[in-house]
């Protein structure tokens, strides 16, 4: 099926972004030593780390860079790698300091690319983890006492009920664990960032160019209705919004996630819910996140089960689940709205791997995509340099396969929201 090219999502990221792309589309014959399949976070990450390296790098984007989840996620910058414990088992006790590595590295990458290319995306440090029941408050004090035994660099905090009461001006919480390591940033804006300093380094950049085909060989060739790209890599990087490889798509859930955005907040209300600046995260499945914008509106946003991509009906949803943590807002409009779709894989490890010898992959990092596309694309870019040390550990993660995927994919997201309703509510 070849997907029409579609412009950005009304989201407050696309109106606000720093500049809109005009890159070509793909014409004619061309060669790159890799082509990598989607502008979004791992593409555009992978595709920079290679040029730094000097390769000669080509990114094939179906519709805008950014486009996809990396350009309308809440911004939030989490530490960790989902499905930890998993990989962890995989890999044995030694490999505590691996994954703890791993977990913070997407941070680290961002914070030094953002230095170093002067890129502007509002990125600013403060986070904090919320429990709700207290097994949370257990999980957050095991965190804690995590943070502290692996000597984390960076400011953290337990907060009481009355602390966490008093910083997010809520009631809704009975605790939460302050992390100064994690913060917040305009992804969009990033993701455009980390474009264009690939392309000064000499990646070449085309947009509106769905791939429709993938010839494998010794030199894969990547094809477009109008082009093709001969390649001696291959690098994947569609995520949730791939649809080329069925193989992929069936091996993790579309979760479909939505935020809205408030017009911008008097200094009052400001201070009022979020006067440190925090991005906000709650333990739940269907879980609420939340952060004010660098022109302080609040981005608010939430899991449903909702299919379309109507703003009304979106912020019909969110809208009372917003005035339940915060009834202060009833009087505050809600100008933009709009979803994203997450690939979520069943043991929540992410997914890297290869389609042959010479075809990579990369996808399904849960809700910690910003920082772990980062570190996926450091791990692609090693993979292509023949450095398998980091990939293998995921390669080798049995990928559970989900039948029907394609078929009952709605049921099968309705059927697992309920479920996920039911587990939050104990
Ligand atoms: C609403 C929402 C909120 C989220 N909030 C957070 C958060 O706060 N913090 C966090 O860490 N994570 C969050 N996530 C998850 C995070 O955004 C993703 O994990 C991450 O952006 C995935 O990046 P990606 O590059 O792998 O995929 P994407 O950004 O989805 O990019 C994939 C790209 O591939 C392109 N593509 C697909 N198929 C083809 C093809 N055949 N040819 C050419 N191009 C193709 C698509 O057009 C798309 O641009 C959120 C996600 C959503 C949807």
């Amino acid at each position: 099926m070849i997907q029409t090219p579609q412009p950005h999502t009304g989201s407050y990221y696309a109106a606000t972004a720093n500049r809109s792309t005009e890159y070509s589309s793909l014409k004619g014959e061309q060669t790159a030593n890799v082509c990598i399949i989607g502008a979004g976070f791992t593409g555009i990450s992978t595709a920079l780390f290679l040029a730094e390296r000097g390769y000669k790098v080509a990114v094939v984007e179906a519709n805008k860079i950014g486009w996809g989840a990396s350009g309308r996620n809440g911004g939030q910058m989490i530490g960790g790698i989902s499905g930890e414990a998993k990989l962890a088992k995989s890999i044995g006790r030694e490999g505590e300091k691996i994954l703890w590595d791993m977990g913070w590295a997407g941070h680290e990458i961002i914070r030094e690319r953002v230095k170093t290319y002067n890129i502007d995306c509002d990125l600013k440090s403060g986070y904090v983890d919320v429990a709700i029941k207290p097994r949370h408050v257990a999980d957050l004090q095991a965190w804690r006492d995590q943070l502290e035994r692996l000597n984390f660099p960076h400011e953290f905090k337990l907060l009481s009920k009355q602390e966490t009461e008093e910083s997010l001006g809520t009631k809704a919480y009975i605790g939460a664990l302050q992390n100064q390591g994690n913060g917040h940033l305009h992804p969009l804006n990033l993701c455009l960032g980390e474009a264009q300093a690939a392309a000064s380094l000499g990646a070449r950049i085309f947009e509106q160019s769905p791939v429709i085909d993938i010839e494998k060989g010794l030199k894969p060739r990547v094809l477009t209705s109008k082009g093709s790209i001969t390649a001696d890599f291959v690098v994947l990087a569609g995520n949730a919004y791939h649809f080329l490889d069925a193989k992929l798509r069936g091996i993790m859930f579309p979760v479909n996630s939505f935020i809205t955005a408030t017009e911008p907040l008097s200094k009052e209300l400001e201070l009022s819910v979020n006067p440190n600046d925090w991005a906000v995260c709650d333990p739940n499945y269907i879980l609420e996140y939340y952060r004010l914008s660098a022109d302080k509106r609040l981005l608010f946003g939430g899991r449903c089960n909702y299919f379309g991509n109507d703003p009304n009906e979106i912020k019909r949803r969110l809208r009372p689940r917003l005035l339940k943590t915060y009834p202060q807002l009833k009087n505050t409009n809600l100008e933009f709205a709009w979803g994203g779709t997450i690939g979520v894989p069943i043991n929540r490890v992410p997914q890297m791997g290869r389609l042959s010898e010479n075809i990579f992959y990369s996808q399904g990092y849960s809700g910690h995509g910003v920082n772990v596309t980062h570190l996926a694309g450091q791990i692609m870019a090693d993979a292509v340099a023949g450095t398998f040390e980091r990939f293998d550990m995921f390669a080798k993660m049995k990928t559970l396969k989900l039948p029907g995927q394609h078929t009952f994919a709605r049921q099968m997201v309705a059927l697992g929201m309920m479920y996920y309703k039911i587990k939050d509510s104990l």
